[in-house]
């Protein structure tokens, strides 16, 4: 098996001298397993925090081992009848193209015809469910709401534009880093406006933008200039779910924080960070409904592949630089 470990810990933006890849000899299986070749493999801004030694909600990652994080793919050689040869997975031995395990490490996945597996890492996977939780749970989104949803044209943000419609918001307003991802979001995925947070302040065009009628609600995936943008126009009883602040996790010096925290009380504002972790149970609710739009045709969704796993540390940079338009992957 190829794998990618972690050998230094980066300082500021991750380099690829900080990680190695090296071939792993897999033993024979035993009774109850399962070996897996990995077809797409995810690449995640929240890998970057766990190149970190700091506890947070994921433990970090172990210098000199192989990385895991969400990965699909199928049995090859079984010893589970759970699992037979062919059946495709889910499960989190990412970071290498060839895994193995008890089989109840691994969730089978119903194939769609048409679609490739790559769709259980993004809109029906992790991150898709990340943007319902926000929306529903977090910011409690109900019709007629207007939305305005930050790092727009990525896995989380492109998925939540989308559900908040579904859900009844009247008005959705997005951010993204270039002219042809606004472009996209506007005439795709159906944002009412998308604003290049690159051309001016996101704070002046943002309240430009929505004027006198504001927004209700705020997700949150970038944090910094865009939070504080949003605190200006949250409207009373507005609600933020704070899913992300990615502005900021390559930073090597403290940031300053939103000058107008103040409005969280002048206008009775609710600002709530979560994570997956404590929200799991929602899987099967977010499943079928997301089952529902997407096979009916009212889902869009948008994946940025890239080729080969010795080009995952690249897909990873590349990811948290903006290249990327909708989810993230690596095909193995
Ligand atoms: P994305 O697909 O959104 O990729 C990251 C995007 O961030 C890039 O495409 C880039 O788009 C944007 N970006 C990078 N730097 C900046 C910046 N300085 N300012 C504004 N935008 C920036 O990743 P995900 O959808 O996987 O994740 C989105 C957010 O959700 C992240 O903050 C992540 O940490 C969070 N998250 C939280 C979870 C939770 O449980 N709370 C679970 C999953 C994700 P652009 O071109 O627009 O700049």
């Amino acid at each position: 098996s190829t794998q990618i470990q972690l050998v230094s810990r980066p300082e500021g933006w991750p380099t690829h001298e900080d990680f190695r890849t090296v071939t792993v000899e897999l033993p024979d299986l035993q009774d109850g397993e399962v070996r897996v070749r990995n077809e797409f493999i995810s690449v995640d801004p929240y890998m970057r925090g766990r190149m970190r030694d700091e506890p947070s909600y994921v433990p970090p990652f172990e210098l000199g081992e192989t990385m895991t994080g969400g990965a699909v793919g199928r049995v090859v050689e079984s010893r589970s009848e759970d699992l037979p040869v062919g059946t495709p997975v889910l499960h989190q031995d990412g970071w290498r193209d060839l895994t193995q395990g008890p089989a109840k490490e691994f969730t089978a996945v119903q194939e769609i015809p048409g679609t490739p597996l790559s769709v259980y890492l993004g809109i029906l996977g992790m991150t898709g469910m990340t943007a319902y939780t926000g929306l529903t749970r977090i910011a409690e989104l109900k019709e007629g709401d207007r939305v305005f949803i930050s790092g727009a044209a990525g896995a989380v943000g492109s998925a939540a534009g989308q559900i908040a419609r579904q859900l009844g918001a009247s008005y959705v307003i997005g951010s993204a880093g270039s002219d042809e991802k606004a472009k996209l979001l506007t005439e795709k995925y159906g944002f009412d406006a998308v604003l290049n947070y690159k051309d001016a302040p996101i704070r002046k065009q943002l309240a430009e933008a929505v004027g006198k009628d504001g927004v209700d609600v705020y997700y949150d995936n970038v944090g910094g200039d865009h939070l504080e943008a949003a605190l200006d126009v949250l409207n009373r009883h507005g609600r933020v779910a704070a899913c992300g602040a990615i502005s900021q996790y390559n930073n090597t010096e403290r940031t300053p924080g939103p000058d107008n925290m103040a409005n969280l009380i002048k206008n009775s504002l609710k600002l709530e960070g979560f994570t997956m972790g404590d929200h799991w149970d929602i899987a099967e609710e977010y499943l079928s409904r997301m089952t529902e739009w997407f096979t009916s045709g009212k889902i869009a969704y948008d994946e940025t592949v890239v080729e080969g796993l010795d080009h995952a540390v690249d897909a990873f940079l590349d990811m948290m630089k903006g290249a990327n338009t909708g989810k993230m992957v690596v095909s193995i």
